[in-house]
């Protein structure tokens, strides 16, 4: 069933959006959170090697003959710090790689940075490959004197480490998408199932319901001719409810029997029955039908272009389509317009015939609503001409079974044109 497929796709959809807009929540936050632990772990570390540093540099200035003579010690290859005096004079280091040492001296020398401020600087390197480098700046205070220090640290192998888990857990993030998506779709098939079969059992009941409502309507519809039909009941009180009675049945039985159609093409039961007939000759019968009809409104009802054309499809289908289309141009055309029945010619395997009248309109914003069923611009006006609302929702159902289509253009209070286009051949 169409719906429910379109339906299923829209709840996989949602889910899948919604669960991708937390995955992204969640990787972003997950890799915010790394980076900021792995940022504060390193950024100890140096801050340990400046305390070492500052410790060492004291201890020099003022030696302790009874203690042990403790240096700093440079416990990982990748640190390297470097002090400068008040005048920017270097009084101390170890040096950084020689790889990078120039960038580093240079960055450092122009780095107005407070006390205890860290700060990774990134070098472009060969292939695309970045070095990272972390350096931490102190300001120490030796005898009144301000001297700088920096320590630093190659971070290059953490950050790519980091990097290399980000995009770990967003290929872990896609394939955990696409595989809940696919379980989403399986499930929201489950869910709909009971709803699917629940609409099947109503598409019948509406079937058999309207199917079994005919008999009894057509009990009642020659009862109230017998009855009528008796001269004996002479009363023209009880003549009229007679009348009323007829006019009634009639139009519950055109309800019926159109919603027994709508029924029938949800459950694809529709037949088709093919055969060639002209359509030419079928347009001028719908118009003799109708001209009785026309007539009581003063309706000036005319066929015009009418050539013989051999068409192939359900003839009783398409008679149908045209009766509801010149019911509704006589139904929506004022006393005294005119309605045009027209063989619009052949294009290539298809032909095109059109009802134009000189009516009511219909509104640009309702034209794309007419076809659905029970629509209506104005209900009471359609229901005191004997409308139900679904001629039109048959008529694009017969024209679509046979694989046409069908037109409207209008103008308010000028009239509407209904264009029919069907394949020669179904
Ligand atoms: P109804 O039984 O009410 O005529 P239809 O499905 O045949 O139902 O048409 C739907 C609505 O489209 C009608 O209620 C009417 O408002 C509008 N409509 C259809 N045909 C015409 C027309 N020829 N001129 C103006 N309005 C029309």
């Amino acid at each position: 069933m169409e719906m429910f497929g379109r339906s299923r796709q829209q709840l996989t959809m949602m889910y899948a959006l919604l669960m991708g807009a937390l995955l992204v929540v969640l990787i972003f936050t997950v890799h915010r959170m790394m980076e900021w632990s792995m940022f504060s772990e390193q950024a100890q570390e140096l801050f340990d090697a400046v305390d070492s540093i500052a410790e060492y540099r004291e201890r020099e200035r003022h030696p302790d003959p009874e203690g042990d003579s403790q240096t700093f010690v440079n416990y990982s290859d990748r640190l390297f710090f470097y002090v400068f005096d008040e005048d920017n004079r270097l009084l101390d280091f170890s040096r950084a790689s020689y790889k990078f040492e120039f960038f580093i001296l240079d960055h450092i020398r122009n780095w107005d940075a407070a006390s205890g401020s860290v700060q990774v600087f990134r070098r472009p390197g060969e292939g695309g490959r970045r070095t990272s480098i972390m350096i931490t700046s102190r300001t120490m205070n030796a005898g009144g004197i301000g001297h700088r220090v920096f320590v630093g640290k190659d971070v290059t192998t953490v950050y790519s480490g980091l990097q290399k888990s980000t995009y770990l857990l967003v290929a872990a993030g896609v394939l955990g998408l696409l595989l809940s998506t696919v379980i989403a779709y399986v499930m929201a098939g489950k869910a709909l199932e009971p709803m699917e079969e629940a609409y099947e059992k109503q598409k019948q009941f509406a079937a058999d319901a309207s199917h079994e409502l005919r008999t009894p309507l057509a009990v009642v519809m020659s009862s109230a001719e017998l009855l009528l039909s008796d001269q004996s009941i002479t009363s023209p009180f009880l003549r009229q409810v007679l009348e009323d009675v007829k006019s009634e049945v009639k139009k519950m039985t055109k309800l019926v029997g159109d919603l027994l159609i709508v029924a029938r093409s949800d459950n694809n039961a529709l037949k088709m029955q093919l055969k060639t007939f002209n359509l030419g000759e079928l347009l001028n019968q719908n118009v003799r039908i109708m001209r009785p009809l026309a007539q009581k409104k003063n309706i000036n009802l005319v066929a015009e272009d009418i050539a013989d054309i051999d068409i192939t499809a359900d003839e009783q289908k398409i008679k149908q389509l045209i009766l509801i289309l010149v019911d509704n141009a006589i139904k929506y055309t004022p006393n005294g317009g005119v309605v045009v029945v027209r063989y619009d010619g052949r294009y290539d395997d298809d032909v095109r015939f059109s009802i134009m009248d000189t009516g009511i309109g219909i509104a640009p914003e309702d034209l794309d609503k007419i076809f659905e069923r029970f629509y209506r611009v104005d209900k009471a006006r359609s229901r005191e001409l004997g409308g139900n609302g679904l001629g039109l929702s048959i008529a694009h159902e017969f024209t679509k079974m046979h694989g046409g289509k069908i037109n409207v253009e209008s103008v308010i209070d000028q009239g509407t044109k209904f264009t029919v286009t069907l394949p020669i051949k179904k």
